[in-house]
Formats: C-alpha cells, structure tokens, sequence
C-alpha cells in the first residue's frame, strides 16, 4: 500500500517549516500502519514561490463577492519556502526512508503551463493534481459561511459540470501525474441524482490523459462519508484501465496511513491487484499488500 498524499501543516498552521523529523516520522508512522511508501504533497499554494508566480490570480476569475476570502486564504497560507521544502525531503529520500517528492497542485485556468516551468526546476517524484477551486469559490472550505452560501444557491448539476470541465483541462494540461480525489466535489454531501455523466467525464478525462487516479480514504472523514472516489467511478476507472495510487490527505501525522485496510477492502472487491508508484515522476507499479500475504501465512490455525 502507498499513502501519497500527505501534508505536514494543517489549514489553520499559518506560519510552518519542514523538519527532518517530522517526515521520519511520518514515515515510520506509515510503515507501522502497512504502507510501504509515502509521498509528502504539501500544497503549491503554501509556497511563497507559488504566490511569486500566480499573483492575485483570483481577480481574474468569476467571483467577485469570493475574492477577499481568496485573498486571505492565500495570505494566510504562501508562507513557506518551497527549496527548504525540496530540501528536507530529498534529505530523508537520501537516509533510505520510504518516501518520494511531491505536491499537490490545483488547476489554475490558463495559467499551468507557468506553473508546469516553476516545477520543473524541482526534482519532484510525483505531482497531484486537484481542482480545489471553481473561480474565486473554494468549494471544499465548509466551515466558511460565504462558501455555503453558495452551495446553497448554486445548481448541484452545474456545479458538477463546471468542477468536471476544470479535471478535463487539468488532464489536458499535462502538468500532473495523479487526479487526487477525483469526486471531490460531492464533499458537501451535494450529489445529482444522474451522476453518472460527470463519472463518465472523469474517467475519460483520466484515460485521455495518461494520468492516475487516487482512492482516498480522507473522504470518510468529511461529511459525504464516502471515499474518493464513489464506487461507480472507481469501477470506471477500473475498467478503462487507469491506474491508482492510495491515499490518506492527512494534514497531522495521526490520520497518516488513515484507514488503509478499509481501502485494501475497497480495492480488493474492485478487482484491483496493482497500484502506481513515482520516481522522477515514472511510474512503477506495486502491488496492493504484500502485508496481508505476510499475515495470512501468520495465521496457522485459520
Ligand atoms: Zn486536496
Ligand atoms: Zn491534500
């Protein structure tokens, strides 16, 4: 099992530095819960180099009303070098720890191939990409008023077209490796009765690609509780032959390696054997669990 989506600083951490021993010890973590390797995700948006980049790029996108929560989201957030970032990882790559190099990076509308040249100065294993944001709406904030007030008003159909079209560049784009929960869009608990055009797109959209997708079990700990992503599109994944990495998007070194039997259950009823691992962002694959074959032969009186 993998779990390659990991963040060191929960949302409410403002000011953060990566340290040597937190990755050791998310590692070591991870190993104890059966996940053979990990990769650190942390967000392009914590990163001051991010912020150079991108600018007030919300200004640009519909929203107006959403633009000052943008605005400090971001404030409170791009406040970490991306190098000292770099930095630590590679340093506990290189003691021999199981993790690889990565980040999670949102779509942004008609600007990803200058974020595409800012990564390509780094020696990252794996890219995520996720589309966190509809506009200058960051859908996915629920503790946020504004935000709710909007999933209040909005057509849950449009709303699903609108986040399938941005998957559908951000496939295009080229930019990442890995569609991280794919579905996330449901976190509101907010799904068409019909969803299965939107499943259809996304699968397509991966397919096309050449991109992986992720099964995450963070989605049970949000209020749709369900993983990403929902059944009827994993089997869509499954059958168009994309690939798949595990994940747990945990933020504190608690929810590392989150729940990875009860995904080893979901994969195993999908049919799934292999997952997708990243070096130098080549894909390899890895089988599932070679713990459970480990515990089975354990267990001489069963
Ligand atoms: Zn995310
Ligand atoms: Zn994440």
């Amino acid at each position: 099992m993998l779990d390659y989506h990991l963040h060191l600083w929960p949302h409410s951490q403002s000011d953060a530095e990566a340290t040597i021993e937190q990755v050791a010890a998310y590692c070591e973590h991870a190993v104890s819960h059966g996940v053979t390797e990990i990769a650190l995700t942390e967000h392009l948006f914590r990163f001051t180099q991010a912020s150079d980049l991108l600018g007030e790029f919300w200004n640009d996108l519909p929203g107006e009303a959403l633009r000052p929560g943008m605005a400090a989201y971001w404030d409170r957030h791009a406040r970490v070098d991306l190098d000292s970032y770099v930095e630590v990882v590679q340093a506990v790559k290189a003691e021999g720890l199981p993790v690889v190099l990565g980040l999670e990076v949102d779509y942004y509308q008609d600007r990803m191939d200058e974020v595409a040249g800012l990564l390509n100065g780094y020696p990252f294993d794996v890219l995520l990409g996720s589309v966190h944001w509809l506009g200058a709406w960051r859908f996915d904030v629920l503790n946020e008023p504004l935000v709710m007030a909007e999933w209040e008003t909005r057509d849950v159909d449009a709303v699903w077209d609108e986040y399938t079209r941005a998957m559908e560049e951000l496939g295009a784009s080229g930019a990442c490796d890995v569609f991280a929960h794919p579905d996330l869009v449901k976190i509101a608990g907010k799904v068409p009765a019909v969803p299965d055009e939107f499943y259809d797109r996304m699968a397509e959209a991966a397919a096309v690609s050449g991109m992986a997708a992720e099964l995450s079990s963070a989605g049970w700990r949000k209020p749709v509780g369900e993983e990403y992503p929902a059944p009827p599109l994993l089997q869509r994944f499954v059958a168009r032959g994309v690939p798949l990495t595990t994940a747990s998007d945990a933020h504190t070194l608690p929810d590392v390696a989150d729940r990875a039997d009860d995904m080893r259950m979901v994969l195993s009823a999908a049919g799934v054997t292999k997952l997708q691992g990243f070096r130098n962002r080549q894909p390899h694959p890895v089988a599932v669990s070679p713990i459970d074959a480990e515990l089975t032969v354990a267990e001489p009186g069963a």
